[in-house]
């Protein structure tokens, strides 16, 4: 068969581009009667212009095989996923490439691999296995040692010159098998600015029940790369189309979501906890499902709490002045930047860019001031007020808190003795009061 013009590049610019200690590798299999292949992303990548983040390789041998070619080479290898055939080379520079015995898959459960797997050592079984053609192909050292050749079963070149997404074999059995495969489509898509190709996306329809049954830390992590992605708003308009935003952040099927069409996740800084606010916040969920989708997702705790404090900008003040801005400093320390940046996609209380750009100015004003805007940086501390007389206990925090909402009003009150004139009035009040 005659080749394209994009494989006969591809091959070109992979040699070029494979790291030279994997090529060691490669050639060192190929000594022995093995293959190792680079496969999946990095051929996927590098024939679209990209360069791949990682590489990852099919090779031939049994994991145990893998391991002993390799640590003959005085590679270090460590046993990631050994069950699964994926073994990790460690090469001299730290760099790893994770290597796994050619393949077929057993069903999915609900974890991250399939439940048995069978090593059959031949490249056809290993990419027929895998999820999207443009991800099912590999490539092979040729006789020359100085090139590669592409293996393209399934049409995967012809689908990145259509920027197309298309299931390797039956997209309904690929879905049956591990819907999780759903959301891949859904990412491969938006990030590579590809379409779904129309057999593919059929099938979603019919299997999306599937996701119910994948683990909820797959579904998050599947999430959360669409959601930091450039091209996040594809994406989740994608989920929507699709029908399966409910389902992904854990809201029950028949549960309307409207997106609002005029917040553009990407135009806020790419951190998930703030794009995640911003979705929550896009699709008005009352405080109990917000609650619920950060609940299901399963996100780490700081995740969570920073998803909440930014989801908290609902009820902020956005007074544009000195103190307005030390106000939100106070309450959201680092974060003050992407709130404000929040406020103003979503337009709370009504901060337009205009008042958004001089809120930015005061805040970084206020910074660059070092105004104290907590307890820790008030001129004087607890065990200061009890030396002045204020009783041990909860009143100690109260009139810390009381001196720093009058230092926040004026900043140039926080030194020893206005603090302590103010401690003393303080006292003299509550004691009036008793
Ligand atoms: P990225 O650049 O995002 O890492 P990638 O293509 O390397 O993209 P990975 O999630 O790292 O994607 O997976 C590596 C390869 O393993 C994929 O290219 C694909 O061939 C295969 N793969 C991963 N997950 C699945 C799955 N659930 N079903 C089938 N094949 C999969
Ligand atoms: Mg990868």
């Amino acid at each position: 068969m005659k080749k394209s013009a994009l494989i006969l590049t591809t091959e070109k610019r992979l040699f070029e581009a494979c790291p030279p200690f994997l090529l060691s590798l490669i050639r060192f299999f190929a000594a022995h009667g093995e293959r190792a292949y680079p496969v999946g992303g990095c051929v996927r990548d590098t024939m679209m212009g990209r360069e791949p983040h990682d590489w990852d390789i099919a090779v031939t041998t049994s994991p145990d095989r893998t391991v002993e070619l390799c640590a003959m080479l005085g590679l270090k290898t460590v046993p990631t996923g050994i069950a699964h055939g994926t073994v990790t080379v460690v090469f001299p520079d730290k760099s790893t490439v994770e290597a796994t015995t050619c393949r077929t898959d057993g069903e999915y459960n609900d974890s991250r691999h399939p439940e048995n797997v069978t090593f059959t050592g031949k490249i056809e079984d290993d990419l027929s296995r895998r999820d999207f053609t443009v991800n099912a192909m590999a490539a092979d050292l040729d006789g020359t040692g100085r090139s590669f050749e592409i293996i393209d079963l399934f049409d995967g070149a012809s689908d990145i010159e259509k920027k197309i997404i298309r299931a390797v074999g039956d997209p309904e059995v690929r879905f049956t098998e591990d819907a999780l495969r759903i959301l891949r489509a859904v990412r491969f898509a938006a990030r590579l600015g590809f379409e779904i190709h129309r057999d593919t996306e059929e099938a979603v329809a019919k299997t999306h029940h599937g996701l119910h049954k994948i683990s909820r830390e797959r579904v998050s992590s599947e999430l959360a790369q669409i959601l930091t992605s450039d091209s996040a708003d594809g994406g989740i308009r994608l989920l929507v189309d699709l029908n399966i935003l409910g389902v992904t952040l854990g809201l029950d099927a028949d549960e309307p979501l409207r997106l609002n069409p005029s917040v553009q996740l990407s135009s806020l800084d790419s951190t998930l906890p703030l794009r995640l606010a911003a979705l929550i916040m896009s699709l008005d969920l009352d405080g109990d499902k917000a609650d619920a989708v950060i609940e299901s997702l399963k996100l780490p705790t700081a995740v969570s709490d920073e998803c909440r404090l930014y989801l908290s900008a609902q009820t902020a003040d956005f007074e544009v002045s000195p103190v307005g801005a030390r106000r939100l400093r106070k309450a959201f320390g680092d974060s003050t930047y992407n709130l404000i940046a929040l406020a103003e996609e979503l337009s709370l209380c009504n901060l337009d860019s205009a008042s958004a750009a001089q809120l930015y100015h005061l805040v970084a004003r206020s910074e660059i001031d070092g105004d104290c805007i907590s307890l820790r940086q008030l001129a004087l501390s607890g065990d200061d007020l009890i030396t002045l007389g204020v009783p041990r206990g909860r009143a100690v925090g109260e009139a810390l808190n009381t001196l720093l909402e009058q230092v926040i009003l004026r900043p140039e009150l926080n030194t020893r003795e206005q603090l302590a004139d103010m401690v003393e009035k303080i006292c003299n009040y509550s004691s009036k009061n008793e």
